[in-house]
């Protein structure tokens, strides 16, 4: 199991949590739409994604996928798999090792 590849799969699921925080707290704020924070490899990446509830739960919906800054995706690990009205890009991780790790770390799939 490559090191670099489950580093790179803890930094997304990191800035997942922090994203799962925001919509939280959008939720009980009645927001519509909401600044995430883009959840790519690059854990010094400090860019806003602007993406409703209802779009970002449809991303969340799938394990493997994630909401990127438009260009932030790295195709050797992920690819497109669509960028709505070119706001923002939703890529699902193809990578073995990465896909089987933001899998594991998905706070949604944890029994509470
Ligand atoms: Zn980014």
């Amino acid at each position: 199991m490559s090191e670099r590849e489950v580093r790179i799969a803890h930094t997304e699921a990191l800035f997942r949590d922090v994203n799962e925080r925001i919509a939280e707290s959008a939720q009980r704020f009645n927001a519509d739409e909401t600044q995430f924070v883009c959840e790519c490899a690059d854990p010094e990446c400090a860019e806003r994604v602007a993406a409703t509830l209802d779009e970002y739960e449809g991303v969340r919906a799938d394990g493997t996928h994630f909401l990127l800054v438009p260009g932030h995706e790295d195709t050797r690990i992920e690819r497109v798999v669509d960028r709505p009205h070119r706001r923002f890009a939703i890529v699902e991780k193809f990578n073995a090792v990465i896909a089987r790790t933001v899998r594991r770390l998905n706070p949604r799939t944890k029994p509470s």
